[in-house]
């Protein structure tokens, strides 16, 4: 998949800084249809073996920004590298789903 050619109002911008002050000047709904889009067409949670039945059902994902999962999770191996969510972010942590989102990680 070419990741690049995709259309996204956040993926334009490269530093999770910058996300964020995007973020910030959105509607609660504007951020829904946003975190919605990049849940289905980027994050790729679902691939990894740590994303559950549980997680599935509830139609999470995009942890990095979203926060922790409310399902239980017992972190297996996280994918969250190889997203190109987390490189072109520029993101520093992984396992969102157990651990909170990147602000909240950094935040600690
Ligand atoms: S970095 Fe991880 S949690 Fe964030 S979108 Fe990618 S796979 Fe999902
Ligand atoms: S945040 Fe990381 S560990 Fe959790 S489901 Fe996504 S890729 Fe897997």
């Amino acid at each position: 998949m070419n990741y690049k050619n995709k259309q996204c109002m956040v993926f334009d911008v490269h530093k999770f800084e910058k996300v964020l002050e995007k973020m910030s000047e959105m509607s609660e709904e504007q951020l829904e249809h946003v975190f919605d889009m990049e849940k289905k067409k980027l994050c790729i949670c679902r691939t990894c073996s740590t994303y559950t039945q549980c997680i599935d059902e509830g139609e999470e994902g995009l942890f990095c920004m979203m926060g922790r999962s409310n399902c239980d999770v017992n972190i297996n191996q996280c994918a969250c590298s190889e997203c190109p969510i987390h490189s072109n972010f520029q993101l520093k942590y992984d396992s969102f789903c157990r651990g909170g989102s990147e602000l909240d990680q950094r935040n600690k």
